[in-house]
């Protein structure tokens, strides 16, 4: 394929954007080559600069689970647009998607909607900090909750593609309180509560791993995990950002029947538009301002834009909830197909699927933990990459990423994906 207007553009964009992205997982630092710039996408397909078509799998990051440009969605945002972009006063349309998600997520009595997954997640670690009267959080290498400062900790995702996992810019003092476990062991999470005993706020954690490949929790440990918070007085929080309204209405907490304390969300709840929300029982939810002492704001936040693609979007997730398991068939149909053309031309693999998320590792060792994650081969992982970009075929350009499947996927592009696969594991 070419990719001539591509790279023209990233070359205009590198001089007044750091690297030419607004955010670092879309370079292609971690693959080699320059970023394909996207002119258009509907339904399952990318249209970049160059006139390619691409079969997309990143989707946005996870957002467009109905496909890119669905026009629900799409009508929903261009008639609230007529009518003003932002007011900075109560709208009714936020209770209208407040109440949606209220009942669509076990365990949530009050949301509060903020623009990004970031938000999401520092505002529910300051308001558990806040509610529990404790400093110190837990949280899990190779997480990823966002770029804020006490989570760029051993953090999955870009950070660590680009081997930035702690970054420079966070003060010792923050990181000081952010107490590092593994992912999938329930001993070492209890030591760590142990030697911190009553200064532990919180344990966040995504109860699905997405950010370094998807990572599922093995059996029994999101329940151990509820038990030791429970028993310590510490607020469970479910980093919900990829797995919320993907892996069931309810997401996490209702595909393993656990309950966490604070649910953060993101990516599908705002159909594409940049939004977050935390969301808890009334009792934590009524300490935040204006009735309670923990300070959260944003001029943005409750955008009438942003609510109105996120309505859209839940409403047809809450309506047609065979979506999810259309989603998740599908999902298991690409895994089958993948693991069948990787094991014939004998290429070394492990692949990892919850629901809609599904990523391949280039080792045949069981991956649990970041540890194991970042064993894949690397190099395979380039070429790999790079031959399904020309076959059009988008995925993420990054081995610790996820693919996210979307309902707009055809069998006849999951087919087409897996012939290329066939195709391109015969150069690896
Ligand atoms: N939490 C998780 C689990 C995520 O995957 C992400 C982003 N990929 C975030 C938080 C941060 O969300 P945002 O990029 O919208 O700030």
């Amino acid at each position: 394929m070419i990719y001539k207007r591509s790279s023209a553009l990233f070359a205009e964009a590198e001089k007044v954007i750091p690297g030419g992205v607004n955010s670092p997982v879309r370079a292609f630092n971690g693959v080699g080559g320059t970023p394909i710039f996207v002119k258009e996408a509907k339904g399952a397909y990318l249209y970049d600069e160059d006139g390619n078509r691409l079969i997309d799998y990143i989707n946005s990051w996870g957002p467009m689970i109905l496909g890119h440009a669905h026009e629900p969605v799409v009508n929903a945002v261009i008639e609230k647009a007529k009518k003003g972009t932002s007011f900075g006063m109560p709208t009714e349309i936020e209770t209208q998607i407040a109440e949606l998600a209220v009942s669509m997520v076990p365990n949530i009595d009050k949301i509060r909607f903020v623009n990004s997954g970031t938000e999401a997640c520092m505002s529910a670690v300051r308001l558990a900090r806040g509610f529990t009267g404790k400093d110190k959080i837990i949280k899990f290498a190779g997480c990823y909750h966002g770029h804020s400062d006490s989570f760029l900790i051993q953090a999955g995702s870009g950070a660590s593609t680009f081997g930035t996992p702690n970054s420079p810019g966070v003060t010792k003092g923050t990181a000081k309180d952010t107490l590092l476990a593994t992912y999938n062991d329930i001993e070492n999470v209890k030591a760590l509560v142990e030697a911190n005993k009553n200064e532990i706020a919180c344990v966040i954690i995504e109860p699905v791993a997405g950010n370094m490949g998807c990572i599922p929790p093995t059996k029994g440990f999101l329940e151990a995990l509820r038990e030791v918070c429970t028993v310590n007085n510490i607020l469970l929080i479910f980093d919900e950002v990829m797995t919320g309204f993907r892996l069931a209405k309810g997401g996490a907490q209702e595909l393993y029947n656990i309950k966490a304390d604070i649910a953060c969300f993101g990516k599908v709840i705002g159909g594409g538009l940049p939004v977050g929300a935390f969301a808890a029982r009334n009792e934590i939810m009524n300490y935040l301002a204006p009735i309670g002492p923990v300070y959260q704001a944003g001029t943005l936040s409750g955008n009438p834009l942003a609510m109105a693609a996120g309505l859209a979007m839940l409403t047809e997730l809450n309506n047609k909830p065979e979506i999810f398991t259309s989603l998740a068939e599908k999902t298991a149909y690409l895994h089958t197909g993948i693991a069948k053309v990787l094991t014939e031309n004998n290429i070394t693999h492990t692949i990892n699927r919850v629901g809609s998320m599904i990523s391949i590792h280039f080792d045949d060792a069981e991956v649990v933990d970041f540890n194991s994650a970042a064993k894949g081969n690397n190099d395979t992982f380039k070429a790999f990459f790079h031959g399904l970009l020309n076959a059009g075929v988008y995925i993420a350009p990054s081995a610790f990423e996820t693919w996210f499947i979307t309902d707009a996927l055809s069998y006849d592009d999951l087919d087409f994906t897996i012939a290329a696969i066939n195709t391109v594991a015969k150069t690896l």
